[in-house]
């Protein structure tokens, strides 16, 4: 998968560029889903919503788990400040 770091650049707060939040990493984390998606499904239908959501599924617990060793989700809900990765 190619993603344009100038995009990334464009999409987000200035605060952001510098150290992603929580928002950010959670915005990442379902494109790459979507992405993925699309090696099996090139149009937007049932069928890519289908591995769309099944690769949130699978991949989901991992990655709240690791948003929580890097101390993202460390006071119940996030209110998306930005946090530096360790
Ligand atoms: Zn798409």
């Amino acid at each position: 998968m190619f993603f344009n770091f100038r995009f990334y650049l464009g999409l987000h707060d200035e605060d952001c560029k510098i150290k992603p939040t929580i928002k950010v990493i959670t915005y990442w984390f379902m494109m790459f889903c979507h992405e993925l998606a699309h090696n099996f499904v090139k149009h937007h239908n049932s069928e890519h919503e289908y591995y769309f959501l099944s690769f949130v599924e699978i991949y989901m617990p991992n990655f709240l788990e690791l948003m929580k060793k890097r101390q993202f989700l460390t006071s119940g809900i996030n209110d998306g400040r930005c946090v530096k990765l360790n």
